[in-house]
């Protein structure tokens, strides 16, 4: 019926966190146009993306049979553009037997340790949770991540241990009562551009905003206070707020501390020598702003801090948010509305994939495999032992790959072959695997080095939910069927496991979302009909009646004695500063109209005649220097590798910085960067390395 009705369905926008509610229209099966719902978080707006971004599914290369690798096929990353002719199509039969056996293979000769997967925080909660149970039981390891590790894993470590909980404290709509809001390391208009519509109407509307970037980007237009920082000097900047509120002028909320949280003493020795003058040298912001700023946060009576990925991806991005948590707390601004620690999700369900224990050193609900107890809470609900130790996380997982231990993984929606850092390393620990099963709607950069290749169903076309930024679970719903032989993602992985062993016999999202929600206890509230009913429901939630708690932490923090934790992070700058060989610094993120690897929107008709092609942003003076106009050929390269784009100008950055997109496979920004990690987190430091540049 779907494939010939004419039809309306009411689901979430597929591309990032801030999970805009939206109407399909459907007709014959094709997606007509898309209008934005009034669910909480959108308010019926939708960026491009969602208005324009949804007809990837129709696109011809759409895989719709299984793929089996040919005999004597290469596996080169090289040639990764000819790869179709090195498959030939298979029955699901053969296909699941070769993709389970040959894992199976590879357990039963090297032990389950051999093995690893990747989930995709694309997918719904239930495929999180039940791929996440299969690589457990399956594997007999806990070597499963996804990109939450490329995205904001030092902030959930940092969170984790100040305040006992990795998701935000407070939600996007509250900016609208918040006096002042501190935007730092994320642009908003870019890569969660609805909130960004929050955001400027709250500044509108007399909030006072302070934009912290080393790229100026499209909200400081509406920010009161603007620091371009030096990159990676993040906690030297964050440092000197603290001093300026401990040492300084004494905006500290005692009475707050006193009554909630540990640490204080330590932290302020450890910011006493961080006077602005001295940190201003190694920020580049003036001490009298950064003055400026300690003042406005502290004194306000409700202040909110958003932060993304500019933050989050250094190799001190742990110690960058310790810093963030440190102002909320020293300043009481947490626990109330207006107030808080957002960090801004980057994929439309990356909080949920990390709720459902889509990562290797956590079971379901943040449960520490290390802890002996969650382990056996866990043995009892899965009816099987659980191995003791952690697994390895994604650059961890690809490095043991490259070594010959990782011999076996299981990919489902993710593209590490184009997001990794240090691309060239990755894809050869990709090509090195014995046996490679890659589950996608196309045949992403990963996929064409896969055995086997299972078509998988894009969003619009399954039932599943999904959690936002904010903390809402939301109901997506199916709009469009299946093409050709492609099969639900659920179903494959029911059957995966079933061939590994598992005596799976689940039968829907509803049946796998009721396990989970047995196993998290925030979402103990928000049972499936729940779901169905409301749409959106915030967690956490204690009881059907209850509306879930949007604001966390105004009874103290969940943590020994209700107490938060301070932790103190000293400057130590980026693994790797220009230096005269690569004398730029090269940043990398999104672009408005490309979504991350770009597997969806380059294969969207609008979204890609929009941004066709490679782009490297340059300041327009050093532009004028190297005598180039805009659109010439450049090539950028870094100590790992080089690619070739155009040049576009954008007076937002500073001189000596180039800032590139990792969406183009024909120039894939992440050839360059680097894959150095923040100890804690293990997130790499995608935002800043040494480049040089020169005409192509
Ligand atoms: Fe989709 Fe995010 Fe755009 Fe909303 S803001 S339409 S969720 S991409």
């Amino acid at each position: 019926a779907l494939r010939q009705a004419k039809a309306l369905t009411d689901s979430v926008c597929p591309y990032c966190g801030v999970g805009c509610q939206v109407r399909i229209h459907v007709h014959a099966g094709r997606v007509l146009r898309t209008e934005g719902l009034d669910g909480p978080s959108n308010r019926r707006r939708l960026c491009v993306k969602g208005r324009f971004g949804l007809d990837y599914v129709h696109h011809p290369e759409r895989l719709t049979r299984p793929l089996v690798r040919l005999p004597d096929a290469p596996k080169d990353p090289d040639r990764l553009d000819g790869a179709r002719t090195w498959f030939r199509e298979a029955d699901w039969d053969e296909a699941l037997a070769r993709a389970a056996g040959g894992l199976a293979a590879l357990r039963a000769r090297h032990g389950g340790g051999a093995l690893a997967g990747f989930g995709s925080a694309k997918g719904s909660n239930e495929e999180a949770y039940l791929f996440q149970k299969l690589v457990r039981l399956g594997f007999g390891s806990h070597n499963v991540d996804h990109c939450t590790r490329l995205c904001h894993a030092s902030s959930v470590a940092a969170l984790l241990e100040g305040i006992g909980s990795g998701a935000v404290s407070n939600q996007i709509e509250e900016v609208l009562e918040s006096e002042v809001l501190f935007l730092i390391g994320a642009n908003p208009a870019a890569n969660h551009p609805v909130a960004a519509t929050f955001l400027r109407n709250a500044a509108r509307a007399g909030a006072t905003l302070i934009v912290a970037d080393p790229r100026r980007t499209p909200l400081a237009r509406d920010a009161r206070l603007v620091l371009q920082f030096r990159p990676g000097s993040d906690v030297a900047l964050l440092d000197a707020l603290l001093h300026v509120i401990i040492h300084e002028e004494d905006l500290v909320d005692h009475d707050f501390v006193r009554a909630r949280v540990d640490g204080f003493e330590a932290l302020a020795a450890a910011v006493a020598p961080c006077t602005p003058e001295r940190m201003a040298a190694l920020c580049d912001v003036p001490a009298d702003t950064l003055r400026a700023v300690a003042r406005t946060y502290a004194r306000a009576r409700r202040a909110m801090i958003l932060w993304g990925m500019g933050v989050s991806q250094h190799t001190h991005g742990t110690d960058n948010v310790r810093a963030l948590i440190a102002l909320a707390l020293v300043t009481g601004q947490i626990g109330r509305r207006g107030t808080g620690l957002h960090p801004l999700r980057g994929q439309n369900n990356v909080q949920g994939a990390s709720d459902a224990g889509l990562i290797p050193m956590m079971l379901p609900g943040y449960a520490p495999v290390a802890d002996a107890e969650a382990r056996v809470r866990f043995e009892r609900l899965w009816g099987a032992r659980l191995a003791a130790e952690p697994g390895l996380t994604v650059v961890e997982i690809l490095d043991a790959a490259a070594r010959g231990e990782i011999r076996g993984m299981y990919i489902v929606g993710e593209n590490p072959a184009m997001s990794d850092p240090n691309l060239a390393h990755a894809r050869e620990g990709l090509a090195r695997l014995d046996h490679l099963v890659v589950q996608d709607l196309f045949l992403t950069e990963t996929a064409a080095l896969a055995d086997v290749v299972l078509p998988a169903s894009a969003h619009l076309e399954k039932l599943g939910s999904y959690t936002n930024t904010d903390r809402r679970v939301q109901l997506g719903r199916p709009a469009l069927p299946l093409p050709g032989e492609a099969r639900q993602d659920l179903w494959i992985i029911t059957e995966m496991g079933r061939r590994l062993g598992l005596p799976w016999t689940h039968r829907g999202a509803a049946e796998v979302y009721d396990e989970m929600r047995a196993a998290i206890p925030a979402l103990a509230g928000i049972p499936w009909r729940r779901l169905e009913r409301e749409g959106a429901v915030t967690y956490p939630c204690p009881r059907e009646d209850h509306p879930g708690h949007g604001v966390l932490f105004a009874d103290g923090f969940p943590l020994p004695g209700g107490r938060a934790r301070l932790v103190p992070a000293t400057h130590r700058g980026p693994a790797e500063p220009p230096d005269r060989a690569y004398p730029w610094t090269l940043l990398t993120g999104r672009l408005l109209e490309h979504w991350h690897t770009g597997a969806m929107t380059r294969r969207a008709a609008v979204l890609d005649a929009l941004e066709p092609e490679p782009v490297a942003f340059l300041h327009p003076e050093d532009l004028a220097a190297l005598g180039l106009a805009p659109g010439a050929a450049v090539t950028v390269a870094t100590r790992r590798g080089r690619v070739t784009a155009r040049a576009r100008p954008d007076p937002g950055l500073r001189r000596g910085e180039i800032f590139m997109p990792f969406c183009y496979r024909e120039a894939a920004a992440n050839l360059l960067t680097l894959d150095a990690l923040d100890p804690w987190g293990r997130i790499p430091e995608f935002k800043c390395c040494a480049a040089a540049l020169a005409p192509a």
